[in-house]
């Protein structure tokens, strides 16, 4: 019998994170007076955090009080996923991460956890944060509870009609959660006034919560962001380092591996410890995924743009549809935002990364075929990822290879059922973006630097 799950013992359990920047060059972020020292990030973020931020060190110790709390549920599983294989009667052999198995039900933890950590003995009492799907908002709740500080989480109002559980979870970890635009800071007001109606967006609750950090006077608030910046794709590496050393245990090594991408942080998560070998030289094909309604990656330019829509954060490098763009409603809240993590810009403009979009039906399709094969019904967001996972495994049929593919199951779908019955009574949509729109929505950083062209090989 083939081994369904490939699993690590605590002593296994990696003890240091993968920091990318120390294998490639990046732009800095800009301000105002040009590049944004460590220092200028100093009232979002606490300093211990922003040093990882900028550090280039390739490897950074884990502390063990958080590593205490990852074990809750980590080592997670490595699962071959031969019910799949099965279905699909592919000869690729279909491994995935199962980061389902967080309390908060996905990855977003892994880096909620260290956040939540190094606030708190920075001395910070209360974080602030937006959510999209309610996702973050909950894993960071979860985090704060586990340390005792207090959480405050702006929910783009769309969310927050539409996944009233996932505030309930944030409640019950003892988090306080509004909908956003809300009236509690200008950001919101401004954006209330102009459209009362709006569904919200990540990129106005990014400013909100951002507002609410800095204008606490007492200077115990800080921001914590789930996704985007280097040091949250750095927490998430715990994933990909779980994942080779589980695929050691059976001498496996992937030839194509798949997350998909929002922010880009539980991608780069699986797959930047592979992206070193590729960078040393190491043939893997590597995609991350995201919506054809929200193509930051696949149409969009790599450029200089702001992280929020009220551009109260610094310039940084990235793929953007321009820091106004009003994604469209789609059901995987997690993928609606503008912009990708620098980092992961960088290797898609470098061509280490190839990534791809699939449409919203395509992603459900996908998504309940692996809940009726391997039992686990899937987020909205990981439903982009397995849409691919399934084209590779029918591509490898058809050219009769034997392929490893290596996929990340990012989350469970459990609070998103209301998005299923959707998709069962047909009333769910594909959208697809007019060039005209993105030529608008894009208008916007045509004015600011552009990014130089890096390479690290
Ligand atoms: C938030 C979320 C995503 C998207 O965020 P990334 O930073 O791109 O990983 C994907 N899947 C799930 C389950 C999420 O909660």
């Amino acid at each position: 019998m083939t081994a369904k799950q490939i699993l690590l013992t605590a002593d296994e359990m990696p003890r240091r994170w993968y920091n990318i920047l120390a294998d490639i060059k990046m732009n800095p972020p800009l301000g105002p007076d040009g590049p944004v020292p460590a220092e200028g990030w100093a009232p979002i973020f606490p300093m211990n955090l922003v040093e990882q931020e900028y550090s280039t060190e390739r490897w950074i110790d884990i502390p063990e009080p958080v590593l205490d709390v990852l074990s809750i549920w980590r080592p997670a599983p490595l699962v071959r996923a031969t019910a799949l294989e099965k279905a699909l009667d592919t000869p690729a052999r279909i491994y995935f991460k199962n980061e389902c198995v967080s309390p908060p039900g996905s990855h977003k933890p892994n880096t909620a956890v260290p956040q939540a950590y190094y606030n708190k003995i920075f001395g910070i009492e209360k974080l602030t944060t937006e959510t999209g799907a309610g996702q973050w908002g909950s894993a960071l709740s979860f985090a704060c509870s586990q340390f005792g500080l207090e959480c405050k989480i702006f929910m783009v109002r769309i969310s927050f009609d539409q996944k009233p559980y996932r505030k309930s979870m944030m409640q019950t970890w003892g988090g306080k959660c509004v909908a956003s635009p809300s009236t509690e800071t200008k950001a919101g007001r401004d954006i209330l006034e102009k459209d009362p109606d709006t569904p919200g967006s990540l990129g106005i609750a990014i400013s909100e919560a951002i507002e609410a950090a800095v204008s606490d006077t007492s200077g115990k608030t800080r921001y914590a962001l789930g996704s985007v910046l280097n040091h949250v794709m750095m927490h998430q590496t715990i994933i990909g380092l779980e994942a080779k050393k589980q695929l050691e245990k059976v001498n496996e090594y992937p030839d194509v591996i798949i997350g998909c991408a929002g922010g880009g942080s539980n991608f780069a998560g699986l797959a930047f410890p592979f992206v070193h070998d590729k960078i040393n030289g190491r043939d893997i094909a590597i995609y991350p995924v995201e919506p054809t309604a929200c193509p930051t990656m696949t149409r969009a330019p790599f450029v200089y743009d702001h992280g929020d829509t009220a551009k109260t954060t610094p310039l940084v490098p990235m793929h953007s549809l321009g820091h106004a763009f009003m994604p469209p409603p789609l059901h995987a809240g997690g993928l609606r935002y503008h912009g990708m993590a620098p980092t992961v810009s960088q290797l898609i403009d470098e061509g280490i990364l190839e990534p791809k979009s699939v449409t919203q039906l395509a992603a459900y399709k996908a998504g309940v075929l692996l809940a009726r094969s391997e039992g686990i019904i899937p987020a909205p967001e990981t439903n982009h990822a397995l849409a691919c996972v399934v084209d590779e495994a029918l591509k490898a049929k058809e050219e009769g290879k034997e392929k490893v593919i290596l996929f990340n199951w990012s989350g469970h779908g459990l609070l998103d059922l209301a998005a299923y019955d959707k998709y069962f009574s047909g009333d769910l949509e594909d959208y697809s973006l007019d060039d005209k729109t993105l030529e608008e929505s894009e208008s916007v950083f045509a004015d600011f630097p552009k990014p130089e062209r890096l390479t690290c090989r």
